[in-house]
């Protein structure tokens, strides 16, 4: 509980406007995009780093666990404060605070939704490449926790290769930078551990991030399948052939049909799946690999190959992607969205064995996901109003990971560990490596009150900890 003295202090900082405590209130911040609950005790809204520095310095004198939370799109259960205590959300944190085109950077605050940026600089040509599908609400504090992708982190990287600098509140009330605007600076890649962190070792407060040029000719190509293997075998024959589109994205059919009845993109309905392909680069180079993707896509047995012929059909086709979890919204009144990672060269036996996993529970699984990077999205129908189907649901994404484990794959490409997937932590990694990740986050937090029971697997993380009735010499 989050003593009345100390809610008291924490008011006087963000304002009687910055922070909420009713139920109703709170019920709003008891989740996130993934299938976990639990509600904060207080909300506060700080508009500054000072403010989050103040905010971080009475939880410590009261010994209040914290978490960040930018958007709440995340899907793993990052922004759930799973001991309760106090929230801060950055929502208030939301100002691009300096474009400079000439060295090709922006700084930001944390709150700042991620497409905001793009749109501020692309009438100057320039664009922010990592573009989660949440783009339109997700924010960079919750992108750098995360280390968050996107359909275009094929050719442009994740997260991390977009962030030169970092601001951050540690637990001990400190403002430190990292990274910054010079390309290179001596010392540890401090912003490199930072991003993917998940909200377990700081605030982030200010972020640099750099901007692209955007490229002088772009093509998106539609390939559509009357079988989900021939359409996976064609990922791994495009990268064999060395050609390196920006983007990948694969749907089959279950989810084309979801997509094409809510947004009217143009997809087939009655294919069992397509990719989405998209070139980018100068005229004549992205003119022959259109011409070079054909061939892969005939030769590996697609029925049809499109090229979008205006701005207008290639935006549209992006827009059926981007809008696929709310066409899903549509026919299920719950789903669960899965994050794995297979080499691409085990596209085709994964989805295979989620068609299986389907079968065993009975639940109907839709795939969308990054094809080029090999990172799949099954998307869990369930209905959570039937007993047991909740838990169907996660055995199903359960079997799903350990495949994508045993293929050399990872448990997560995107969305992170959170509360959702530390568990299966200890299937990803051995005791001393998972022991090498703890002793970074007790580095910076020994007290366990940043995000409490996140990534690490129970018997090895902080929620044993913050179980305790906490005293100044709890600590592993
Ligand atoms: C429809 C949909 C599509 C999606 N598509 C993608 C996709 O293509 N690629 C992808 O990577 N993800 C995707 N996601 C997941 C999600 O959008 C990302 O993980 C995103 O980065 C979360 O940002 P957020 O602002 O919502 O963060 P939140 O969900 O609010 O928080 C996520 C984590 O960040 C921490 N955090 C937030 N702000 C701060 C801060 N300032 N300092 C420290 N920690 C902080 C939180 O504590 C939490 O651990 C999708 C989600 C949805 C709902």
């Amino acid at each position: 509980m989050i003593a009345v003295v100390a809610k008291q202090d924490l008011i006087d900082v963000v304002g009687a406007k910055g922070y909420l405590d009713r139920a109703e209130d709170l019920t709003l911040y008891e989740y996130d995009g993934g299938v976990d609950k639990h509600k904060p005790e207080l909300v506060v809204f700080p508009q500054s780093t000072a403010e989050v520095v103040q905010i971080v310095n009475i939880a410590r004198e009261y010994t209040i666990p914290l978490v960040g939370r930018g958007a709440g799109t995340g899907l793993s259960g990052g922004a759930i404060p799973r001991s309760g205590g106090l929230m801060v959300s950055f929502a208030r944190m939301n100002r691009i605070l300096e474009v400079d085109l000439a060295n090709e950077r922006a700084v930001v605050q944390p709150g700042v939704v991620n497409l905001d940026i793009t749109l501020a600089v692309q009438g100057d040509k320039y664009f922010y490449a990592p573009d989660p599908s949440s783009q339109r609400a997700c924010t960079i504090g919750g992108n750098v926790a995360e280390n968050a992708g996107g359909p275009h982190t094929l050719a442009y990287g994740v997260t991390t290769n977009h962030v030169l600098g970092l601001e951050l509140v540690m637990l001990d009330g400190s403002v430190v930078t990292t990274g910054g605007n010079e390309s290179e600076l001596p010392g540890y890649d401090l912003v490199g551990l930072f991003t993917g962190s998940e909200g377990t070792m700081a605030f982030v407060t200010k972020v640099i991030v750099r901007l692209m040029r955007q490229p002088e000719a772009v093509k998106t190509l539609l390939a559509i399948y009357d079988s989900a293997v021939d359409c996976g075998n064609t990922v791994a024959e495009i990268t064999a052939r060395a050609i390196t589109p920006v983007a990948v994205e694969m749907l089959d059919g279950v989810m084309l049909r979801m997509v094409e009845e809510a947004t009217h993109a143009g997809f087939p309905m009655d294919a069992e799946a397509v990719l989405l392909i998209e070139l980018e680069g100068l005229t004549e180079q992205v003119e022959e690999q259109v011409e070079q993707i054909r061939e892969v896509c005939l030769s590996c047995r697609a029925r049809e190959f499109r090229v979008a012929r205006s701005a207008e059909e290639r935006d549209l086709l992006w827009k059926g992607r981007k809008n696929a979890f709310g066409a899903v919204g549509r026919v299920s009144p719950f789903y669960y969205v899965q994050d794995g990672v297979v080499p691409r060269t085990k596209i085709a036996p994964a989805l295979e064995h989620i068609r299986k996993v389907s079968e065993k529970y009975g639940l109907t699984i839709s795939n969308i996901f990054h094809a080029g990077d090999g990172n799949l999205h099954p998307i869990i129908l369930f209905d959570q109003r039937k007993p047991g189907d909740l838990e169907k649901a996660q055995k199903s994404g359960d079997e799903i990971l350990q495949f994508c484990i045993a293929a050399g794959g990872s448990i997560t490409g995107e969305h992170g560990v959170g509360m959702e997937k530390m568990e299966l932590m200890a299937h990803q990694f051995d005791g001393d490596s998972l022991d090498a990740i703890k002793s970074f986050k007790m580095l910076f937090d020994p007290e366990c009150r940043l995000n409490p029971g996140k990534v690490l697997p129970t018997g090895r993380g902080c929620l044993e900890i913050r179980q305790k009735p906490l005293t100044p010499a709890t600590t592993l």
